[in-house]
């Protein structure tokens, strides 16, 4: 059994599920409510793959809300992310993945220090963050996106936001060794780490935000930002493609401009419908078909066997990984969604 752990995006999205699920005591509640709600296995499922294979799967609420980062609950965090790794141990799912920001407060907060919850002593080897899937996702969606404008990749201008990041490093890598004639823009607030990565890939110029939305045809967007952010089609090189991979989603659904294409990064698309409830909470346009590639990592770690910690800690995705991730998300049916 593989186990999938994710949060919603907002208070305010929490709320609204609740009322969805005619919770209503649930939906009345505020981000207090939710700061001491436990984690809960919410869904369990069956995935098919197209090789004929069948698993089982649950899903585990972790009770987190990005509004516990912005209102500095930090050990209330960090509790959430434990508390639903220990109860996915506790329900046997051999192989788990982190969800949205589950993985980033694991890796921020140092988590690998407090491995011993209660009575369950974490095995962080049946634990994935999925970052490996979501970077060969945005970059097989990077070609795939490029493809229908009509643009030709390897003179385009292409900018990572969130580039010193787990995934943005690995887009970075696969960028640098797949279109060594683009030209790459590194974006990210530290001054430091974005050096030590330009000398890693031996690639890429270092840009303020600004100046890189202004001259990129595509832009790869993959920060750790609790919010969207609003931007401005001004600020936009015309045409330009954007790739939001972020959860929440960065960029607002207010970037409207007719030769601006949003796409939704890091999604992926399976063959066969999953009788699964979950992702009818984040408003997929196929529920039953389209999730996060993080979690669909779970699944193909569970179809292969491979009960690993695939992607692990920060910047260590390597492009043979991606390459071997690539290959069994085509073997068992996924689809990069474009
Ligand atoms: P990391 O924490 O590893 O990296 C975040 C990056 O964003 C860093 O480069 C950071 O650098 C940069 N950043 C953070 N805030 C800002 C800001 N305000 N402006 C500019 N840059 C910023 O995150 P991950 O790579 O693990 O995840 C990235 C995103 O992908 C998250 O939103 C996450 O939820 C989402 N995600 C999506 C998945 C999917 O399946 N679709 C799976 C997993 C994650 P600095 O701090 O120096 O600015």
């Amino acid at each position: 059994m593989f186990g999938l752990i994710g949060h919603l995006t907002s208070l305010q999205h929490a709320q609204s599920v609740a009322h969805r699920l005619g919770l209503e005591e649930y939906a009345a509640q505020g981000l207090d409510f939710w700061c001491s709600a436990p984690p809960q296995v919410v869904d369990q499922f069956t995935a098919t793959s197209v090789t004929g294979q069948s698993i089982s799967g649950i899903y585990i609420e972790s009770c987190f809300l990005p509004e516990m980062l912005a209102n500095r609950h930090f050990k209330t965090a960090t509790r959430k992310v434990l508390n639903a790794m220990a109860l996915a141990q506790k329900q046997q799912a051999m192989i788990t993945a982190l969800g949205g920001f589950s993985s980033i407060i694991f890796e921020n907060f140092n988590l690998s220090q407090l491995l011993q919850v209660r009575d369950v002593s974490l095995n962080i080897e049946r634990f994935t963050t999925g970052n490996t899937h979501t970077a060969y996702i945005i970059c097989q969606q990077i070609i795939a996106a490029a493809q229908r404008h009509n643009l030709n990749l390897s003179h385009s201008t292409v900018a990572v936001c969130g580039a010193t990041g787990d995934i943005g490093s690995a887009v970075c890598r696969w960028i640098s060794y797949h279109l060594p004639q683009a030209k790459l823009l590194l974006v990210a607030r530290n001054h430091d780490r974005l050096q030590e990565l330009q000398a890693q890939l031996g690639h890429g110029k270092i840009t303020a935000l600004n100046e890189a939305l202004a001259i990129a045809d595509i832009v790869v967007w993959v920060t750790s930002m609790t919010q969207g952010i609003e931007l401005h089609s001004d600020t936009l090189k015309k045409p330009s493609l954007l790739i939001d991979g972020g959860y929440p989603k960065n960029l607002s659904t207010l970037v409207q401009h007719p030769d601006v294409y949003v796409f939704k990064g890091g999604i992926v698309e399976h063959s066969l419908d999953i009788p699964w409830q979950i992702m009818e909470l984040v408003e997929f346009a196929k529920p039953s078909r389209q999730m996060f590639a993080c979690f669909a990592e779970a699944m193909l770690l569970e179809f292969e066997g491979w009960h690993t910690n695939f992607s692990w800690g920060r910047n260590q995705i390597t492009l043979e990984k991606m390459e071997r991730i690539g290959v069994a998300s085509q073997k068992h049916g996924f689809r990069p969604l474009i």
